[in-house]
């Protein structure tokens, strides 16, 4: 999907990368870049799903909202995710029991299955065209994983999921067809999705209620005040209040945001069509699937029967010139019957990890707020995300605060060792799941 050749964009114009989702795409304008000056209540930086939800909510109230989005709208981790509707976070509720309280779980696990709904909200208000499917399910490799899933059972029930089913021992194959698990644990109420479709989608809603997008438009400054200015190469803004949500794509901007966080990419490859016969011979049922391995391995169908397979994490950057090497050997030891299959398209992205894997919530100046770091479980939560902002921002702020007060620190080693630091607690946990310990 290509800007139209009228656009005046500069030369340095950021498009997509070569996904199935770019390809795919529904039509969509490309959208001018700032060039002059403006302000507004709100101004939102990124126009991903945390700046998209941020915007929509507050535009639904009533206020005057512009986006300043630094390439395309979805350009980042959320219009090349694996479009996996996953519930909760990236921490399961018993740990943040343990180590933040029964209290602060209690907020956090009342919220856990709120982002899922608000996606599903939007897609009925505005009529969002994004491939929905319902049911999601986490696949144990081993008897330990498929323990660690009758806890997580227990547990979200406890926070009130009712529509988890677990199938131990050879059940889990009316839903996947491969050998390779000792069974599953159904979420009938996740499901996935076309996720670039799904921020095109809120992107238009959020105009056709008078919001603005200024594609092509990265902020390169700003300036803490009332208002605060924000500086493009074209223009400047001034806002009463800003939403930084750039994730793992923003830099040098606010590097307050960097310090307690790290970006990391992973990688998603797409098979030639493959039929609907060996497509439901997969897949029966249409789940999107995720493995309880540390380093995941995730996947689903496409609308038009591709297998979409995804996994991996490269700490630091977006990983491997060769995608498709690294990611076809873990297709093929899921699906051996897939060997003679051709990829059609392959790339990677970036998301952002936190040393305890919760999202960061806050707010800098009494004016400048934030929401990051969801740790690659994030199309759930950055929903719920902009409907915290759009509340903090309108007098409601205790469900905000919940996160906000999430005490978050530092990779150990700086920013120069945290990426080797990371890689080597990855491997030894890597070993561990391959052994089954
Ligand atoms: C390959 C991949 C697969 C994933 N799969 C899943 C999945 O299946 N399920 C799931 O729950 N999560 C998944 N995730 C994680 C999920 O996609 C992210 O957590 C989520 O999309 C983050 O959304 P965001 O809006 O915060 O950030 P992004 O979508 O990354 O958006 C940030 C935006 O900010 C813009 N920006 C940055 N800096 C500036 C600036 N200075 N000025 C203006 N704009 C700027 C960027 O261009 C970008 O468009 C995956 C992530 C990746 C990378």
């Amino acid at each position: 999907m290509a800007a139209p050749s009228d656009m005046k964009h500069p030369p340095s114009a950021l498009e997509y990368p070569a996904s199935w989702y770019a390809a795919s795409a529904n039509a969509a304008p490309a959208r001018p870049a700032l060039s002059t000056d403006v302000s507004c209540d709100v101004c939102v930086v990124g126009a991903g799903f945390t700046g998209l939800s941020s915007a929509l909510h507050l535009a639904e109230k009533g206020l005057k909202v512009i986006v300043l989005e630094a390439a395309r709208v979805g350009y980042g981790a959320s219009g090349r995710n694996g479009g996996q509707i996953v519930n909760s976070y990236s921490r399961d509720m018993d740990v943040i029991e343990d180590k933040y309280g029964v209290e602060t779980a209690r907020a956090l696990g009342d919220m856990a299955f709120e982002g899922n709904r608000v996606i599903r909200e939007r897609i009925a208000t505005y009529g969002i065209q994004c491939d929905l499917r319902n049911g999601n399910l986490f696949a144990a490799c081993n008897a330990k994983q498929l323990e660690a899933l009758r806890h997580h059972q227990a547990l979200w029930q406890r926070y009130g999921n009712d529509q988890l089913e677990l199938l131990e021992g050879d059940a889990y194959q009316r839903e996947v067809g491969s050998d390779r698990y000792t069974g599953v644990l159904i979420d009938h109420s996740g499901g996935h999705l076309h996720p670039l479709n799904l921020a095109l989608g809120q992107a238009a809603a959020l105009e056709s209620l008078g919001g603005v997008i200024y594609e092509q438009s990265p902020v390169l400054s700003l300036e803490h005040g009332a208002p605060v200015t924000l500086k493009t190469a074209g223009g400047t803004l001034r806002a009463d209040r800003v939403v930084m949500a750039g994730n793992a794509y923003m830099s040098g901007v606010m590097p307050e945001l960097e310090r307690k966080s790290m970006p990391c990419g992973t990688q998603i490859i797409t098979t030639e069509p493959l039929g609907e016969d060996l497509a439901r011979s997969l897949l029966p049922n249409d789940m999107a699937v995720e493995d309880c391995n540390y380093l995941l391995d995730y996947y689903r169908l496409t609308r038009d029967n591709r297998l979409l397979y995804g996994g991996g994490v490269n700490y630091g950057s977006e990983g491997s010139a060769d995608i498709e090497g690294v990611i076809r050997p873990k297709m093929l030891k899921t699906f051996p019957q897939l060997k003679d299959i051709k990829v059609d398209y392959a790339w990677s992205g970036n998301f952002l990890m936190t040393l305890n894997r919760l999202p960061q919530f806050g707010v800098i100046n009494d004016n400048v707020y934030y929401a990051q770091g969801y740790s690659g479980h994030g199309v759930t939560c950055t929903h719920l995300a902009g409907r915290l902002i759009s509340e903090v921002m309108t007098g409601r702020d205790e469900r905000f605060d919940a996160f906000a007060g999430l005490p978050h620190q530092p990779f150990p080693g700086g920013r120069m060792l945290r990426v080797p630091l990371s890689a080597l607690g990855a491997w030894y946990y890597e070993t561990r799941d391959r052994l089954g310990i």
